[in-house]
């Protein structure tokens, strides 16, 4: 292919994926094929020699899309939300165009600069105590991670350095083998400190933990992987309060706030304790320059080496929605959140199982585990809406959450509706069967 092709194939890929995402709710939103049903629709073994793009374009639908499950759907409802937006999309394609692998400084200045300075826009916009910013005196600063995941790795592993420093600055005698195995992690039962975890959206106390971490010379973590993106509203940021006390603190723009995946916010108050950490300096990486607010080597502040230019997702995305139309989102989210509650509410078979903060409700029928298992299951097996079921407190329960960017109170509506109507259904041979039981 060369540049006057990928001009031509460039403008059709452009027009796929509008009509993709323009018609997205008149797919279905969860796909019918069984384990292994690729294989059998594509070639043993890598084509010897070259084929077409319309070759290549016609399995688009063909073999691709039967398989994929459509996240952006408003009919999605599942896990958290997958951000997407055409300003992302649009800075991705030109991530790709550049190319670079940013992994220092001198590797590609603007891949650097730009990611420094947009972590400090974030850190502005949810209002983050200055230390976390780069652009204080240099000692703070933000990375992207690929994943939350990998954010929280990164500080078990520099809190790990951390503590064996000081501890063998203390008492010399001690090698690295005596004070690692003497180290402790202490979590809850959904992590580490959490804003927003996974099953129901709940919040730790960071005003109780944070100032017994600090006492301790522990070092604390907050993951607020997917409710981080609320707080760029400001009745929302007092459930940061406490973020002071950290660490560390990281957040899913790729979650919540219209950047495609992956782009996982990451800020430390010392970026000594990172570089600490993973500093690593073969002689083909030295560019003789000191880590400072200026100049960044981010291979140092992560577990790989390379590093895609994610910042210009950021910055599209920032600039061409501003701080109010990303409010906006986040707020539309939270009402159609409270209008399904409300629906919930109403229905006296089922209950609220945790607080409603974000755009999360959960959720079930008033009964057993076995009952609520198939209600969800005869959800799934419609396919008209998609939803996952998390344990609270050993109770089973559907978690319903807000999630496409195009979702709006109408596919709310029907989406209940549908629950309703497929919970009636159930209770009726429910019912029936266990009045069976009882008869024999
Ligand atoms: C989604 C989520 C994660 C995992 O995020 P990744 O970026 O996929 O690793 C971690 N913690 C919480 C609280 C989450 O909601």
């Amino acid at each position: 292919m060369d540049a006057a092709e990928f001009r031509k194939r460039g403008k059709e890929m452009v027009d796929y994926i509008a009509d993709y995402l323009e018609k997205i709710d008149e797919r279905q939103v969860f796909p019918d094929v069984e384990p292994g049903y690729l294989r059998p629709l594509i070639a043993d073994c890598a084509p010897q020699n070259p084929e077409t793009f319309e070759d290549v374009f016609k399995d688009i639908e063909k073999i691709i899309m039967p398989g994929v499950t459509h996240w952006h759907s408003p009919y999605f409802f599942a896990y958290f939300p997958a951000a997407s937006s055409f300003p992302a999309l649009l800075a991705d394609m030109l991530c790709g165009g550049i190319g670079c692998v940013g992994f220092s400084w001198a590797a590609s200045p603007a891949c650097t600069e730009l990611e420094t300075v947009m972590l400090d826009w974030l850190g502005k916009m949810i209002n983050l105590p200055e230390e976390f910013l780069a652009g204080k005196d240099g000692h703070g600063g933000g990375v992207i991670q690929g994943s939350a995941s990998e954010a929280t790795l990164i500080s078990l592993l520099a809190a790990r350095t951390k503590t064996i420093r000081r501890v063998q600055s203390e008492k010399p005698e001690l090698t690295e083998a005596d004070i690692m195995g003497r180290l402790v992690a202490y979590a809850s039962d959904q992590f580490c400190a959490t804003l927003g975890t996974t099953p129901c959206c709940s919040f730790d106390k960071l005003l109780e933990l944070g100032p017994i971490c600090n006492k301790e010379n522990i070092w604390m973590h907050i993951d607020a992987a997917y409710a981080g993106s609320a707080f760029i509203c400001p009745e929302f940021r007092h459930l940061l309060n406490g973020v002071e006390f950290a660490d560390s603190f990281n957040f899913n723009p790729h979650k919540w706030l219209l950047v495609n995946f992956d782009c996982s916010a990451m800020w430390v108050k010392k970026r000594s304790d990172l570089t600490g950490a993973f500093k690593l300096e073969p002689l083909y990486l030295q560019h003789h320059h000191q880590e400072s607010g200026l100049v960044t080597d981010y291979r140092h502040w992560q577990i790989p080496l390379g590093r895609r230019f994610r910042s210009l997702k950021l910055w599209f995305v920032l600039r061409m929605y501003g701080v109010t139309g990303l409010q906006e989102h986040i707020r539309k989210h939270v009402r159609l959140s409270h209008q399904f509650e409300h629906l919930v509410r109403q229905d006296e078979r089922f209950e609220i199982c945790a607080e409603v903060i974000l755009g999360l409700v959960c959720f079930r029928l008033k009964g057993s585990n076995e009952l609520n298992e198939a209600l969800l299951k005869s959800i799934n097996a419609a396919k008209k809406i998609h939803l996952v079921p998390c344990h609270l407190r050993e109770k089973f329960v559907l978690r319903f959450a807000i999630c496409s960017r195009t979702v709006e109170s109408t596919h709310i509506k029907f989406a209940w509706q549908h629950i309703s109507q497929l919970a009636t259904d159930l209770l009726k041979t429910w019912e029936q069967n266990h009045h069976q039981q009882k008869q024999q």
